[in-house]
């Protein structure tokens, strides 16, 4: 089996629209809800989670944590 691609989330910075990809290539280059060409990318590993929030003054908050392992 190959190895897990990390999945990546999308944020456009025009809009604030924001979705979560697991083939990079499928999320193009431009945003879908208004066609700005500005967007931020994360990749997301596959062991990984965040929590996303948005606050008019302080932006974007992406808080990442480590998924706890089903086999631990
Ligand atoms: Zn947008």
């Amino acid at each position: 089996m190959p190895k897990a691609q990390p999945s990546v989330f999308i944020l456009c910075e025009a809009c604030r629209w924001c979705a979560t990809y697991t083939d990079k290539s499928r999320a193009g280059d431009r945003c879908a809800t208004c066609s700005g060409s500005v967007l931020s990318s994360f990749p997301i590993m596959p062991d990984e989670a965040f929590t996303f929030s948005y606050d008019e003054k302080r932006g974007v908050e992406l808080d990442f944590f480590r998924r706890a392992s089903p086999k631990a």
